[in-house]
């Protein structure tokens, strides 16, 4: 959580080498040290820009400004939440339990389906993007979401139960081109604990 008026990178559950080999230390540092960090700045950047322009009752572009804000909280946003949905193998993979196995199994029929639904959104993400698990409060029900970038193509107000990042930054150390790979080895390090623990937050 952040302590101040300003985002912080948030540290990970987990040692850099503890998702090997289906994230690799070095993937894993430079993802969370570079790219994180790197959507940490930059809000906070404008945040600072935008204190100092009211400030100083100064004008700035505030469409561009805005726009700007809302990729880099997103990349923030969504980043924290990926470190967390994810677990070293010995604590993460296997099957979900507890209510989104029950809640997966009534909307996709089996978990297996749920996986294959996922995977074939993360698989076919175009360019820099993301596939989602959210929960809508007002059908009940679960849904697969494709966010572009940080954030475009997310639905308003939807409760995110996990993540996975599907830009090349996320993989290409270790798994070059080949993305599906990326996204079959996620399955063993999902922290399903966590899905479960979001999803009840809304009950
Ligand atoms: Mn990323």
């Amino acid at each position: 959580m952040e302590d101040n008026k300003f985002y912080t990178l948030p540290k990970l559950n987990y040692g850099y080498n503890e998702l090997a080999p289906n994230i690799s230390e070095e993937q894993l540092t430079i993802h969370h040290d570079k790219h994180h960090q790197a959507y940490v700045a930059g809000a906070n950047a404008i945040l600072e820009k935008l204190d100092k322009a009211r400030k100083e009752n100064v004008e700035i572009d505030v469409k561009s400004t805005l726009k700007e804000l809302s990729f880099h909280i997103g990349g923030h946003v969504l980043h924290s939440l990926f470190w967390d949905n994810m677990a070293p193998a010995s604590k993460g993979g296997g099957t979900p339990g507890g209510r989104l196995a029950d809640v997966l199994t009534k909307e996709f029929g089996s978990i297996e389906r749920f996986k294959k639904e996922f995977s074939q959104a993360a698989n076919s993400v175009e360019g820099s993007g993301w596939a989602a698990l959210v929960f809508c409060k007002l059908t009940k029900r679960p849904l697969i979401m494709q966010i572009e970038k940080h954030n475009v193509n997310i639905y308003p107000g939807f409760k995110i139960l996990m993540v996975l990042d599907l830009w090349e930054h996320a993989y290409y150390i270790d798994y070059r081109n080949v993305r599906a790979k990326f996204v079959d080895a996620f399955w063993n390090i999902v922290n399903w604990d966590e899905v479960d623990k979001r999803l009840s937050e809304i009950f």
